[in-house]
């Protein structure tokens, strides 16, 4: 599927260390492999609705590790799926008289113009889940082999409405045998909750705890066979169907990046059901670990309350876009907080984004003036040039669990000393530093 364009990575004066990332499954944070390449894969949106705030923040963090990444000298593979067949799609289009691929194609089309206006850089493989169909097929025949994968037999479900035969199911216990290898996967091996903390959450988010003919509860869909009205591709031995959600990314990522890669990445909100089943999967067909890290932002609320579809107080991006809002505002917006933290979104916010970008502008501008009278009589050279400094704190701040509000503090200091006549020289380099880490164009 076609990606995005964003401002080209440029490469700044020597390089930073690997990135030290909090990682959920070891529940502590640890510095990134120094390796010649990284593969990092961020999970995409169901394109049923527009680009919120909370997606926002969630690919702009990912934004600042595959920017650190590249500092660090990494040659980043990043991949990075739509989810372009699935319940809550084809039931916004039921509803709203759309066609299931016109809305799809629309919706995606818009998350692009949105990605594009915040600058995060495009994926190398930018993946529909109805691209991925031929390739996840095998997957879960290996599956049904193995006996980590069955398929429940027709009849009634836990509403009454009659379902047909044959829809496959990943089989969690099966799949946990941690008895013959303790580094194997196990539910809960990567969201780190218990059962209890599980169950509500398997419910609320796509899972179908009360199916009747499932072993488990907790068992998640892998092939759902033909229904009449819903689109439908060829499945082999499975059958006609569709895939489910979290075959759909793990096969994408084993595609592109081959298991184990560097980082999983997606919102707080995929820790379980869909990483912790994601990683499964992995590990029942390769044997292996799906990713080396895990890596989960913060949800976004707004003025205090959660925000969601049904609350319909969603902040899109594209709305504020359309009110003629710089979209560099936007981005600093999100910078100011860490990208695990849980916060709101307000007008205050986004005003003092403003004001941090002009600021930013005219100190720029200062530092570029200064560069063209040189340092003033009687001014002695520093051994480290504040524009030097400036590059080593924000490396700093990104290179610990990407700081992202701390680097904004030191461009903020920067700024303030440039302002002040004190920043002569180098207003290049702060221009590219600010580009290429922090991915604002000034
Ligand atoms: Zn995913």
């Amino acid at each position: 599927m076609k990606s995005w364009t964003a401002t080209p990575w440029t490469p700044l004066p020597g390089h930073a260390p690997a990135p030290t990332l909090y990682d959920t499954r070891l529940a502590r944070t640890e510095a990134l492999p120094e390796a010649p390449t990284a593969g990092l894969y961020v999970c995409g949106i169901t394109p049923y609705d527009a680009t919120h705030m909370g997606h926002a923040a969630t690919y702009v963090a990912f934004d600042l590790l595959h920017r650190a990444l590249r500092d660090a000298g990494q040659e980043v593979t990043y991949v990075q799926n739509v989810t372009d067949v699935d319940d809550p799609l084809l039931e916004r289009a039921e509803a709203t008289g759309v066609d299931w691929r016109e809305l799809a194609a629309e919706q995606t089309e818009l998350f692009r113009t949105d990605m594009r206006a915040l600058n995060v850089l495009p994926p190398a493989h930018y993946i529909g889940a109805t691209e991925a169909v031929e390739w996840i097929v095998p997957w879960v025949e290996t599956m049904l082999e193995r006996g980590t994968a069955y398929r429940v037999p027709g009849g009634p479900d836990e509403h009454g409405v009659p379902q047909p035969d044959g829809d496959v199911y990943f089989d969690v216990r099966a799949a946990a045998d941690t008895e013959h290898d303790p580094a194997r996967w196990f539910l809960g091996r990567v969201s780190g909750y218990t059962e209890e903390q599980m169950r509500p959450l398997f419910a609320e988010r796509g899972g179908d705890p009360q199916r009747p003919g499932k072993r488990d509860p907790f068992d998640p869909l892998l092939w759902r066979v033909h229904r009449d009205g819903e689109p439908s591709w060829d499945g082999a031995a499975l059958g006609r169907g569709r895939p489910g959600w979290h075959i759909e990314c793990t096969v994408i990522a084993d595609r592109f990046l081959g298991m184990p890669y560097t980082v999983q990445g997606g919102g707080s909100d995929l820790r379980f059901p869909h990483h912790e089943m994601g990683a499964g999967h992995a590990f029942a067909v390769t044997g292996q670990e799906m990713a080396l890290r895990y890596a989960h932002t913060g949800m976004v609320g707004l003025d205090g309350e959660k925000m969601s579809k049904s609350r319909g107080n969603l902040v899109l991006v594209s709305t504020l876009r359309q009110r003629g809002e710089d979209p560099r505002a936007i981005r600093l917006a999100i910078l100011a907080h860490h990208y695990r933290e849980d916060w709101f979104w307000t007008d205050e916010l986004l005003e003092r984004s403003r004001e941090r970008l002009r600021t930013w502008r005219q100190a720029l501008q200062a530092a570029r003036e200064a560069e063209l009278t040189g340092p003033r009589e009687g001014e002695a050279e520093a051994d480290e040039s504040p524009a030097r400094r400036l590059l080593r704190q924000v490396r700093e701040r990104l290179g610990d669990d990407l700081d992202a509000p701390g680097a904004l503090r030191a461009v903020d200091a920067w700024a303030d000393q440039a302002l002040r006549g004190e920043g002569a020289g180098q207003a290049g380099l702060v221009r590219d530093l600010i580009a290429a880490r922090l991915g604002v164009a000034l």
